[in-house]
């Protein structure tokens, strides 16, 4: 455990040293290791499979960054088991009507929006029963890593690399800040967050005003991409979904 930690904060550490959310960085990769093995070694795994048939496959991003990695044999394995649940759930649902004056039948009449009382369950038993299995890596390993981030945020020069690679995205600085269990370490964060948002926020004020004709001859600097940052600043690092 102690080596595992002691590796968690070297790998931390290698992710600051490039841009962006060192958190997002990681979590990424952990969960391109996790459905390479997943799809070369673990496919007849049968804990596994359970746990991706309740989650009844996966959620859009990693379904896709899947069939990326190619493995067409075991995504045709996975998927069937997956197709099967799903298909006969449906061939056992029926059709329950309320009764002809409940309050149930009159809302749904009333509202075209609502959804039917007549199918919830249904509805309920086809959908993911339990987290996507790759969502539920990152997230996994994100705590992890934040809690290693955060153990040595006293540290000047961790907390200057943090703020150089511009802080955490939003969300898992929403996740830091749920996982801080002291003020000195809150404020710490606090303080690098804010100054990454900060220059942030003047490259984007520098991009923003050279996209005016007066000043389009002006050429662009590093604050030529600080859109597409700002996006990932506050929505993650493509390819890592969080809600
Ligand atoms: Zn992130
Ligand atoms: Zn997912």
């Amino acid at each position: 455990m102690a080596a595992q930690k002691h590796s968690a904060y070297f790998e931390v550490r290698d992710a600051l040293a490039k841009r962006g959310c060192p958190i997002c960085w990681l979590a990424a990769r952990s969960v391109r290791r996790f459905l390479d093995g997943l799809l070369y070694e673990n496919v007849n795994d049968p804990g596994l499979r359970a746990a991706i048939r309740a989650a009844r496959g996966f959620c859009n991003t990693h379904a896709w960054q899947l069939q990326a990695m190619g493995g067409a044999l075991g995504l045709a394995i996975i998927h069937r088991d997956v197709l099967t649940t799903e298909m006969e759930i449906l061939e056992k649902s029926r059709y329950r009507a309320p009764a002809p004056l409940s309050l149930q039948r009159v809302q749904t009449a009333l509202s075209d929006s609502r959804p039917a009382a007549a199918t919830a369950e249904t509805v309920a038993q086809l959908a993911p029963q339990r987290p996507c299995q790759a969502c539920q890596q990152q997230r996994q390993i994100a705590d992890v890593y934040l809690s290693t981030l955060l153990e040595h945020l006293s540290d000047i020069e961790l907390r200057d690399a943090l703020r150089s690679a511009g802080g955490l995205c939003a969300p898992h600085l929403r996740r830091a800040l749920q996982l801080v269990r002291d003020e000195v370490t809150y404020q710490a964060l606090c303080e690098a967050q804010v100054a990454a948002w900060r220059s942030l926020k003047a490259e984007l004020d520098e991009f923003i005003r050279k996209n005016d004709y007066r000043f389009a001859s002006e050429p662009m600097g590093e604050e030529g991409d600080s859109w597409s940052r700002a996006m990932a600043a506050l929505s993650a690092m493509q390819g890592v979904p969080w809600e």
